[in-house]
């Protein structure tokens, strides 16, 4: 029965819920996941030694729990950091003999330059209409620079993920479309908000069919002194980036079950992704979506509890590169789609949740009023509805699986992810118990309710 009424749930499963996210305010356990995580493991690029570190740390932590722990295969990409230099070698108004610092970083899985770079004429543009002017041949044999700013008001006003969106796409498609006027290299402004001169990493795409041509992200600051320039006369730059593709790896997602009293074959999904990118050591993107999920298992096991439904612990692996464990997982369980009740993914940062998005039936929302109340007293209680919740879950979202994300404060989110600024400090461990209390909260309450999510009208 959804839509009005009594809820899923009876006065001693509220209060349950209650005793969870008070629990999940004073718990240290999710902070200190993500201390480990991010200080002692590191950065957890997929494929790297880091990242099977923290498979092998996260499966450990679950299995003393007493969760059911599974590694999930999956084939991911092994893409290596090299040298990642600039410099300006000619410019008008340049002193003699002097070169200027750019400072960059290589996107994913850019390719390399020669080991002794290369030296070309830069030429910029701010968007896709100013690249679809440029006369013929006039990115032929140069460095192209897409210009386009991150929206910091847009994210300001607290639509980080509208302002990243609008950036990002130059980002993936830029490299593409620059080889296809024959650029020897695109360099692309920062898909974030950082002050600081601080490049914003992440993946762009090649196409089959068209060159693979080195690709990097300047600072918004650099990207604003290169159009300066440009605009004045002249502007050459030695570009070197030595990344390496390397063989295809073997990694896992992991995965934990705590088992279901009644119906042990449903099960509620709660996840977060266990890769990062490597220039800091992904606290926020998404050590924390990793942390807080570990904590739902932590609670229900410390707080002597057990749904009727299975609460399953994911944590997705190389959803930075391309989802593959999360492919993995769609592929393995393809005939079990229909028993998954709900699935939870928090991948939108580590700051303060409003409340939660939800992906299905417009009924949700209504069904969901009861948690709502529970989440309200941190704040957390606006029940919002969304197309898609996360990356990692959308392929059960598609499938129709009622799928969930924290709505998380994102004005300050893309000043940090995805660059060398994104480490443990930046989470406020307050906001860390917030995010808890509600995953935790939320996959109870999908778990344990009278009737499935979403079973209703
Ligand atoms: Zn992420």
């Amino acid at each position: 029965m959804m839509g009005g009424g009594k809820g899923a749930w009876t006065p001693e499963q509220l209060a349950t819920m209650e005793r969870l996210r008070d629990a999940a305010m004073v718990d240290p356990y999710a902070l200190n996941q993500l201390r480990h995580l991010t200080d002692n493991i590191g950065p957890r690029l997929s494929g790297s030694p880091q990242a099977q570190q923290a498979v092998e740390y996260v499966a450990a932590e679950m299995r003393a729990l007493g969760a059911e722990v599974t590694l999930e295969k999956a084939m991911v990409p092994h893409w290596v950091r090299g040298a990642e230099t600039a410099e300006l070698v000619q410019w008008p108004g340049q002193t003699p003999g002097t070169t200027q610092k750019v400072v960059l970083t290589a996107l994913g899985p850019s390719v390399a330059t020669p080991p002794e770079g290369l030296t070309a004429e830069v030429v910029v543009v701010d968007d896709w209409k100013q690249f679809q002017a440029l006369p013929a041949g006039a990115a032929k044999g140069r460095i192209l620079l897409f210009n386009h700013k991150f929206d910091k008001e847009l994210a300001a006003e607290g639509h980080g993920g509208a302002a990243y969106g609008g950036a990002v796409v130059y980002r993936g498609m830029g490299p593409v479309a620059g080889a296809a006027v024959g650029a020897m290299a695109v360099l692309v402004r920062s898909a974030g908000g950082a002050d600081y001169r601080i490049p914003h990493t992440g993946m762009t795409d090649y196409a089959e069919g068209v060159a693979r041509i080195p690709a990097a992200s300047v600072t918004a600051e650099d990207a604003d002194m290169l159009k300066n320039l440009a605009s004045q006369g002249p502007v050459k730059l030695h570009l070197t980036l030595t990344p390496r593709t390397l063989p295809d790896a073997v990694s896992y997602n992991v995965i934990a079950d705590w088992k279901g009293s009644e119906h042990p074959e449903q099960v509620v999904i709660v996840s977060g992704h266990l890769d990062s990118w490597d220039l800091g050591t992904g606290a926020i993107d998404d050590g924390a979506g990793v942390a807080v999920s570990m904590q739902a298992i932590h609670l229900l096991h410390d707080l002597g509890l057990h749904p009727r439904r299975t609460v399953r612990f994911v944590a997705w692996m190389s959803e930075e590169e391309g989802s593959e464990g999360a492919a993995a997982y769609m592929a393995d369980h393809a005939a079990e789609v229909s028993n998954h009740v709900g699935a939870i993914e928090c991948d939108l940062g580590a700051d303060h949740p409003t409340g939660i998005y939800y992906a299905g039936k417009p009924a949700l929302g209504q069904w969901l009023r009861p948690v709502a109340q529970v989440l309200d007293a941190i704040g957390a209680g606006n029940l919002e509805s969304s197309r898609g919740v996360g990356e990692d879950v959308d392929g059960l979202t598609q499938k129709g699986v009622p799928s969930f994300a924290p709505v998380q404060d994102s004005r300050t989110y893309f000043n940090y992810h995805h660059t060398a600024a994104d480490t443990f400090d930046k989470v406020d461990p307050k906001h860390l118990n917030e995010t808890a209390a509600l995953m935790t909260v939320l996959a109870y309450a999908l778990a344990d309710s009278a009737e499935r999510a979403g079973s209703g009208e």
